[in-house]
Parts: structure tokens; C-alpha cells; sequence
């Protein structure tokens, strides 16, 4: 009897950590390779993790999640570059898959963690599965990172998380300026509440005001939170493969992308208000 009762906790609790690790993308290594000029893919198969060379130093964007932490650091190291050379850390948002080891490579690199005012709860909270890190600068809707000569703009696109953050920034691929976009996530996750939601009573509204974000956004290279939203690993596959086109500059697949998204969140709005 004691055996059997242990038996289904065990498969119970097996089947819960199965469920939270549904994608073996998730963990799974992934080359780390220059995007277009001094902007590099760093995350794993599907986790996405952005680094953009500085000669001070590098930004890095997104953790993943703890366990995903030495496997960035390996793509860092593995493109010639420093882990500690990291300056300042962001966040496309603050759910564990993008923040989750973000305390981690703070107390790996000393770097500065930089979070939108909305997010910032999340991220120092010490709860299960929050990172619990300190946020060093607290951003707000437009604001600039910058790291001598390369800038990033924050666009607060929340719905998904309050503080959900789409950036951008120039990139001068050999003297061409590409406008990249690294959108946070317009996804409405199984189970969020859009209608009479007392914890995030905007939440409706917020998402609207992300997809009118993120239709305004001059965009070249299409790129986002996680590799399956743009299409990582057949555009790095048409990369390699080399040609004259470079497969990330892609805006009309991005624009069917928020469209797409857009139509989803606006169905299950209305399913949800009747
Ligand atoms: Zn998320």
C-alpha cells in the first residue's frame, strides 16, 4: 500500500515536471550565430537569447531558464566572446522560459539588469520559479539602453506579462541600417483571463495596445522571445546555406505574423465575452 501511494506520487510528480518541460526545443543547444552585424543568437532551439557586441562589453537579452544557462554561456564562448564580458542584461519578459536564470548570469557577470516598470515585481520576486534578482534600472515605455554606440529602444507590449517589452534597435549590417525587432510575445497563454480579470483588469486593452505597437514598428529583421515565432531554425538553415539575401530580413513575415497573432487574441476576446 505504502509502495503503491508512493508509485502515483512519484508518477504524478513526474508528470508535472513533463508538462513544464513540454518542448525539447526548449533545452536543446543550438549554434550560436551572428544575425547581422554586431547582433548574435545565443538562445537555445527555441529559447531565444540575443547578444549585441559592444567594444565595451556586450547586452545580452533573455536567460532562458536556470538550467539553460550553461548552454548559452557555451554559444557565447563558442563565438569568441567573454562571458564575463557581459554589461547589461534585459528581458523580453517575465516568465521563467526567458527570465527564469537571469539572477544567475547577474551574479555570473556583475552586469546591470534592466527591467520595464510593469515586469519589475515579477522579476525580484523570490516566489517558485521567479528569479528573484535585483533590477538595477527600472524602465519605462520608449526608454533607451545604450552601450557605447549601440542602442536599444524598450516598447512597453504588454497583455502577455504587464511589463512585456518589444525591442529594437539599428543594425549596420557593412553600411546597410537594418531595423531589428524583437518582439516579446503577443500570445494569449491557455487560461488567461481577458474578460473581468480582477488581478490585470487592462489586460484586454493592453493586448490591443501591443498589436497597434507592434503594426507601427519600422522592421528588417523579424525576430522574437521564442525561435518559433519567426522561424529560427529554417531561416539559419537558409543562412548557412549562404546567398544573397539574408533570411532574418523579413517583414512581410512578420506582418503576417502580428496579424495572425492579432486574430487569435481578438477570437478568443470574443469567446470569451459572450
Ligand atoms: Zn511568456
Amino acid at each position: 500500500m505504502k509502495t503503491l501511494a508512493r508509485c502515483a506520487m512519484l508518477l504524478l510528480t513526474s508528470a508535472i515536471v513533463v508538462s513544464a518541460q513540454d518542448n525539447p526545443d526548449w533545452h536543446a543547444s543550438f549554434p550560436g550565430f551572428k544575425i547581422a552585424g554586431n547582433l548574435y543568437y545565443v538562445g537555445t532551439a527555441d529559447l531565444a537569447v540575443y547578444l549585441i557586441r559592444t567594444p565595451q562589453g556586450n547586452i545580452v537579452i533573455n536567460s532562458d531558464f536556470p538550467e539553460d544557462v550553461p548552454t548559452v554561456r557555451k554559444s557565447i564562448e563558442q563565438l569568441g566572446f567573454k562571458y564575463s564580458d557581459t554589461r547589461i542584461l534585459l528581458i523580453s519578459h517575465a516568465h521563467g522560459d526567458h527570465d527564469g536564470g537571469i539572477g544567475v548570469m547577474k551574479k555570473d557577470t556583475g552586469a546591470r539588469l534592466m527591467v520595464m516598470d510593469g515586469d519589475v515585481p515579477e522579476v525580484q520576486s523570490t516566489a517558485q520559479g521567479r528569479p528573484g534578482a535585483h533590477v538595477d534600472r527600472v524602465l519605462h515605455d520608449g526608454d533607451r539602453v545604450e552601450l557605447s554606440g549601440s542602442t536599444l529602444t524598450a516598447h512597453l507590449t504588454p497583455g502577455h506579462t504587464k511589463g512585456c517589452t518589444t525591442w529594437t534597435m539599428r543594425v549596420d549590417e557593412g553600411g546597410r541600417m537594418l531595423n531589428a525587432v524583437i518582439i516579446g510575445s503577443p500570445n494569449v497563454n491557455p487560461g488567461y483571463v481577458l474578460v473581468g480579470n480582477k488581478a490585470y483588469p487592462t489586460i484586454a486593452s493592453d493586448y490591443e495596445k501591443t498589436f497597434t505597437v507592434l503594426k507601427s514598428l519600422p522592421v528588417d529583421l523579424f525576430l522574437g522571445a521564442h525561435g518559433a515565432y519567426f522561424g529560427l531554425k529554417a531561416k539559419y538553415e537558409a543562412l548557412k546555406a549562404g546567398g544573397s539575401a539574408n533570411p532574418f530580413i523579413d517583414p512581410s513575415g512578420y506582418a503576417a505574423y502580428v496579424a495572425e497573432r492579432e486574430g487569435a487574441f481578438r477570437k478568443e476576446w470574443e469567446r470569451q465575452k459572450k
